[in-house]
């Protein structure tokens, strides 16, 4: 099966570097695919020998925290036709209530979510863990969007060997 990841988060926690990382080598739009829209970005990726799907949320409102404009009818599409939903929250900042909201809202989709904290190239590595943790997704991923650093335990994560 296809890995269709959908990259969630707030404003600025850097979801569109990451998805430029992510499809750096096949960043070929596929608006073409039967049931995707153009609405959202989508990019094909492939780390080693592994193909996934990626999903660009960029509709997110950039004035407030509060879960409607969080959650734009855009993403939550991306979130219904993604297998995984992958939460971003930025390292730097620390968990905020608008995390904890998507957080939630993720929870509920019933699917496989992972929380990846990024910036951890301008943070104490232990620091954001901690806080991260206490979403209660699990085991934060720690990357570095811009620098590329954490991008291969991620996908191994998410996306099986063919
Ligand atoms: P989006 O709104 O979630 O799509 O966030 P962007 O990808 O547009 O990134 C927002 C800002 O964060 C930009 O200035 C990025 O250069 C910066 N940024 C993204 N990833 C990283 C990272 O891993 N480390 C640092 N230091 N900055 C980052
Ligand atoms: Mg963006």
């Amino acid at each position: 099966m296809q890995a269709i990841l959908a990259l969630v988060g707030r404003p600025n926690v850097g979801k569109s570097t990451l998805f430029n990382r992510l499809t750096r080598s096949r960043d070929a739009l596929v608006a073409n695919l039967p049931g995707l829209t153009r609405d959202r970005k989508y990019g094909l990726g492939r780390l080693g020998e592994r193909d996934y799907l990626v999903i660009d949320t960029g509709g997110l409102g950039e004035e407030t925290d509060a879960i409607d404009a969080l959650m734009g009818e855009q993403t939550r599409a991306a979130m219904r036709e993604a297998t995984h939903l992958l939460l971003m929250i930025d390292g730097r900042a620390g968990v905020t209530a608008g995390d904890e909201a998507l957080a939630e809202e993720l929870r509920a989709m019933g699917k496989p979510v992972v929380l990846v904290v990024n910036k951890i190239d301008t943070t104490a590595p232990t620091a954001a863990l901690a806080e991260a943790y206490r979403l209660g997704l699990g085991e934060p991923m720690l990357i570095s969007a811009t620098r590329g650093s954490g991008l291969e335990a991620l996908i191994d994560l998410v996306v099986p060997m063919p």
